[in-house]
């Protein structure tokens, strides 16, 4: 990687802003996965304990340019001062007079976590002011959130107009992974794609699409593809505008396409919701399709052996609603088995991984949904491209 990281400059004594992905999923107030949490930690340990005075910064959520108590962060406070043993100080606003006061404030070693950056709107406009603010009274950005990178915000990019700045540990982690998948991958390599969108993710598939020997669809994303076969799908979930882009892909992909072949329908997105495994051209008015069926499992299943990298980003059923997480759960587990590099990206792919129990068996999990797709298509990411170069 060819930007500077928090271990290329000097931290001790530095009062340091660092921006971490703390976008968590909450579920009546408490946090539902702590993934990017945890991935937070090394970073905020190292400066801690080298020196620095550490501020906190993220986004959590849509809230609308206003505060919004169900955004706070006041959860991942606590979970901090849980983890990371001592208290992490929660302030109500990520600027301002009392912000500046607390920085000032701030001795070496402690940490203090900011409220959600997404309570004013100039986070999102990238307002040069709110950016400046967020600088106020800091010595040194650091940028750890790999997730949010792909977007020029006030506390991804602007604030870094006015600071040095560098690359936290786990944006570093995540950078070196994906350059090697995207640069060097060992070949042959297999792309799955399933999730409910297309039209986001059509960018990655084409430009996957030169680099893969076999692209596996599944997921709700297969839906676009039946249809556009001219198949019934019955009351599936479709995205229209996506399936101009299936036609496409379709077109282009030749005998690399490899799509299922039977799936589950379901009468309801249900728990235990009537279900049944049909062949693709056996859905019936009524039904929708929810999973992989267990003969197309196996025939993804036995692809990849052949394989020397494996990209997975989507789910390949409706995993939230049991038991439609079963080829989602068998597609983690078989990745786990493979003797090939696997990367995972994706939030709800990660999350899938996790339940699985098969994470600590992938070669990179992503933290990135939006940016790790942007990355791999080849976009620029400004969180990125506006760190130091090394
Ligand atoms: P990621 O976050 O990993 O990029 P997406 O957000 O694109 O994945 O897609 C995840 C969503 O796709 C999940 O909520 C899942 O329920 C949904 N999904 C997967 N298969 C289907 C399907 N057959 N019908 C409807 N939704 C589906
Ligand atoms: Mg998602």
């Amino acid at each position: 990687m060819n930007k500077q990281t928090v271990k290329d400059v000097d931290v001790k004594g530095k009062k340091v802003l660092v921006r971490c992905d703390f976008n968590v999923p909450l579920k009546n107030g408490t946090i539902a996965d702590d993934t990017r949490i945890t991935a937070a930690l090394p970073t905020i340990r190292y400066l801690r304990d080298h020196g620095a005075a550490v501020a906190l910064c993220s986004h959590l959520g849509r809230p609308k340019g206003k505060p919004d108590p169900k955004y706070s962060l006041r959860p991942v406070a606590d979970y901090l001062t849980k983890a990371l043993d001592r208290n992490v100080g929660m302030l109500d606003d990520c600027v301002g007079d009392q912000v500046a006061a607390a920085v000032s404030n701030l001795k070496t070693g402690e940490v203090l976590l900011m409220e959600n950056t997404r309570f004013h709107a100039g986070e999102t406009t990238n307002d040069a002011d709110f950016a400046a603010q967020l600088a106020r009274g800091f010595d040194l950005f650091v940028n750890d959130a790999f997730g949010a990178a792909h977007r020029a915000h006030a506390s991804t990019e602007g604030v870094a107009h006015h600071l040095p700045a560098v690359a936290g540990l786990l944006m570093a982690k995540e950078l070196d992974a994906l350059i090697r998948l995207k640069e060097n991958p060992a070949e042959p390599v297999a792309a799955i794609f399933g999730g409910a969108k297309i039209s986001d993710k059509i960018g990655v598939i084409e430009a996957m699409l030169g680099k893969t020997a076999v692209l596996l669809i599944g997921g709700g994303m297969a839906n676009m593809f039946f249809k556009v076969q001219g198949l019934e799908i019955g009351d599936s979930f479709i995205e229209e505008k996506g399936l101009d882009t299936a036609r496409q892909i379709l077109g282009k992909a030749g005998s690399k396409l490899m799509l299922p072949t039977d799936v589950i329908v379901a009468r309801e997105i249900r728990e235990n919701a009537e279900h049944k495994t049909v062949s693709v051209d056996a859905v019936a008015p009524g039904w929708r399709i929810v999973d992989l069926g267990p003969a197309s499992v196996d025939a993804f299943t036995q692809r990849l052996k052949e394989m020397k990298t494996v990209i997975w980003n989507g789910p390949l059923g409706v995993y939230e609603t049991r038991p439609f997480d079963a080829a989602t759960i068998a597609m983690a587990r078989s990745l786990a088995e493979l003797d090939a590099e696997t990367y995972v990206g994706g939030g709800d792919s990660g999350a899938a991984v996790n339940q699985a129990g098969t994470a600590e068996k992938m070669t990179h999990v992503s933290t990135g949904g939006g940016a790790f797709l942007e990355f791999l298509e080849g976009k620029r990411l400004p969180g990125v491209a506006i760190l130091k170069d090394k």
